[in-house]
């Protein structure tokens, strides 16, 4: 069985993750997209809402599952009996950082990173970008799944009128 992980804050998942979620599904017998909580970072949605989207998002592909996970991924990978991480790189500006991780979690766990080069129709495209494009009353309908964009209106519908 060949198991990856492909791990983010996903607040808000966005048609980028779901490139990456669609080709890693064509590659493994089994994927986990998994909710990394953050508790420093400050999140539009509340991780059981970011699972409770992913869910409905991912049931086009019957090898992906959803779960969340609050420490190192690599105990991740251990407990669950991953072999890789999944990563989408979009641009110059991502490969640093991610460089640095999967180095990292190499040498901590031997867990190979697998990089996956983004769909240039999707290079530009992330969470950040979609709510802020959302804060200000913009449409994101391109950018996100039908799912998330109903959520993201109600959403600022709520901030608005606090
Ligand atoms: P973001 O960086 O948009 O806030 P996440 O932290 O949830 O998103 O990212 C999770 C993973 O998805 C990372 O590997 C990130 O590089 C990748 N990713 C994010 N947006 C895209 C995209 N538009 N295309 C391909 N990969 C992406």
């Amino acid at each position: 069985m060949r198991r990856a992980v492909y791990p983010g804050s996903y607040d808000p998942v966005t048609n980028g993750h779901l490139d990456i979620i669609e080709r890693a599904a064509g590659q493994f017998d089994e994927v986990v997209v998994a909710v990394l909580i953050n508790k420093s970072k400050k999140s539009l949605f509340t991780v059981e809402e970011r699972l409770e989207t992913l869910r409905e998002v991912v049931t086009a592909w019957p090898n992906v599952r959803v779960d969340s996970w609050h420490g190192l991924l690599v105990d991740y990978c251990r407990t669950h009996e991953i072999q890789a991480i999944v990563k989408g790189l979009r641009a110059v500006s991502d490969f640093d950082y991610e460089l640095q991780m999967a180095q990292m979690n190499q040498r901590l766990s031997g867990v190979e990173t697998l990089f996956m080069a983004a769909n240039p129709v999707y290079s530009f495209l992330a969470s950040s970008l979609v709510k802020e494009i959302a804060t200000y009353g913009g449409d994101v309908s391109a950018l996100v799944p039908a799912a998330v964009e109903h959520r993201i209106v109600a959403r600022m519908a709520e901030l608005n009128s606090a």
